[in-house]
């Protein structure tokens, strides 16, 4: 008889870990578990839904539960996994379809139940008009509310409240984004912050920096944003301001967290315990620059997480080999592109460290339509190996981040970054590489 792999959790990390196994050995019996409604989604294309550049939430369904079973994996929706007792390898599940609990075995478990929004604590969070956005539900009931909308607050200036703002922009709303720092995108340093702020402004977006937000005021429906610098009348909420690993089933059942609070697990995605893997958002990484486990929930790490869960499950041998910290999103025209450590950071981590910001352009200077593009280097003195980097371009040019990345993978220094052999022809580049000349001004 097949040996039976259950997983809990069927976005990204999930699904991808069922699908891998299913695939690399099919005599297992594969099961996935999902508590919402829909499986094997893109949840960052949440934004541009809203946004109304992608007509309509199912464009971003990968697969549906028929396609899944046509592969021989067995999927429901709406069935939470509530218990798990793993010396008995036993799962209590409650069918929120039938309201129904059962229980079911398994010789593989994989978890891979995400993250969930950080709602602040403060008063009136639960009123009407007050929206995370996390899943396609949430999506669902943004997109219903958007139509009756006209000013929207956006708390927390990270990533999705940037993505979002554009797209409630673009759906018509007058938008106010307080964010608790001085900056926007506060995780990196102030110059990408002084970008996207302009970026924002000029489209329209007010930015409030360095805001305490008190209260959302309203009697059942949301009316206004108290803060410490004055009141923003509102009657949309979008709460943007973090996420955090949903591990309490992981907890409750025994599995080890590591230092950030995500689950542990060793480079095969393989917990503390026998037979049970992490995967997604829910899971750490090694992070290769700090050299010691990191927490980066972000999508393509989950898929690879996923996948290397699904391949040991299914008798290879894969290994994780870990994250650089590289993300990227877009702000109205600018393509804001990371990696690594930003100097604050590699600062706070006891680096000696420095950094370069140069702006240049992303095509050459003759060419009709080439742009400005920022590239900021950072570096360890002395040893002159590169901590991190951004990238901020009008497009597609912000992917030269890659090229950074690659060489933080590796513990590549200026002198690799000088060397390497990039691509040139005017309508994309300088003859000099904006990276290239970022390290000639380091060095
Ligand atoms: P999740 O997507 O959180 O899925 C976990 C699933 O587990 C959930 O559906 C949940 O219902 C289910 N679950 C939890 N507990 C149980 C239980 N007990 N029983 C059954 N089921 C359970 N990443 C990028 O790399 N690039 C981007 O551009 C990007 N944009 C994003 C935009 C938005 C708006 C959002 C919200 C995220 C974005 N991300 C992006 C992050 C990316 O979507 C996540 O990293 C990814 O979804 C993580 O997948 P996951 O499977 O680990 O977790
Ligand atoms: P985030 O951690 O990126 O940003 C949260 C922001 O909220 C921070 O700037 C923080 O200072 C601020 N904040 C916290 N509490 C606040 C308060 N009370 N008032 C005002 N501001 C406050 O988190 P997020 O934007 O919620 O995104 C969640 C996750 O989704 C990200 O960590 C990322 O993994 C993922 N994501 C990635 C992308 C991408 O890669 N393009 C896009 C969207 C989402």
């Amino acid at each position: 008889m097949g040996k039976r792999m259950v997983v809990i959790g069927g976005v990204a990390g999930g699904a991808s870990a069922a699908a891998k196994a299913k695939r690399e050995n099919p005599e297992l019996e594969v099961v996935v578990y999902e508590k919402s409604g829909f499986v094997s989604y893109g949840a960052c294309g949440l934004p541009y839904v809203l946004s109304g550049e992608i007509p309509g939430l199912e464009k971003l369904l990968a697969r549906t539960p028929e396609e899944f079973r046509r592969q021989g994996i067995a999927v429901h929706t709406r069935h939470e996994v509530v218990d798990v007792d793993p010396d008995l390898r036993v799962l209590t599940v409650f069918d929120h379809g039938e309201g129904r609990t059962f229980q079911d075995r398994y010789d593989y478990l994989v978890l891979a139940t995400g993250a969930k929004p950080l709602i602040p604590p403060i008063p009136g969070t639960e009123q009407e008009g007050v929206y995370t956005l996390r899943s396609m539900e949430d999506g669902e009931r943004l997109l219903k509310a958007l139509p009756g909308a006209r000013r929207a607050a956006i708390l927390g200036a990270g990533y999705i409240g940037l993505e979002v703002a554009e797209a409630f922009r673009k759906r018509g709303l007058e938008v106010t984004l307080l964010e608790a720092k001085d900056r926007p995108l506060p995780h990196w340093d102030t110059e990408v912050g002084d970008l996207l702020r302009e970026e924002l402004e000029r489209h329209g977006v007010e930015v409030w920096t360095g805001v305490r937000v008190e209260a959302l005021r309203g009697t059942g429906r949301v009316e206004a944003v108290e803060t410490s610098e004055g009141v923003v009348p509102a009657d949309l909420v979008l709460l943007a301001t973090g996420i955090r690993p949903n591990t309490g089933l992981a907890q409750a059942m025994g599995v080890a967290l590591g230092p950030t609070g995500a689950i542990a697990t060793d480079e095969g995605m393989r917990t503390n315990l026998e037979g049970v893997y992490a995967a997604g958002d829910v899971a750490e990484s090694f992070h290769r620059v700090l050299k010691r486990p990191y927490w980066l929930p972000l999508g393509d790490v989950a898929n690879k997480h996923g996948r290397t869960a699904g391949s040991n499950i299914a008798g290879q041998e894969a290994r994780f080999a870990g994250v650089v910290g590289t993300a990227i999103f877009k702000a109205f025209g600018l393509a804001v592109a990371t990696t690594g450590l930003s100097l604050e950071a590699a600062q706070r981590e006891g680096f000696r460290a420095r950094k370069v910001f140069i702006q240049s352009r992303d095509g050459a200077h003759y060419y009709p339509g080439s742009q400005p593009l920022w590239v900021e280097l950072v570096y360890e003195e002395g040893t002159e190996r590169l901590l991190g980097g951004a990238v901020v371009a009008h497009g597609h040019g912000a992917l030269r981040i890659n090229a950074l990345a690659a060489l933080l993978h590796r513990e590549g220094t200026l002198e690799d970054l000088l060397g390497l052999d990039l691509a040139y022809a005017p309508p994309y580049s300088p003859v000099w590489d904006p990276l290239l000349i970022a390290a000639q001004q380091a060095r």
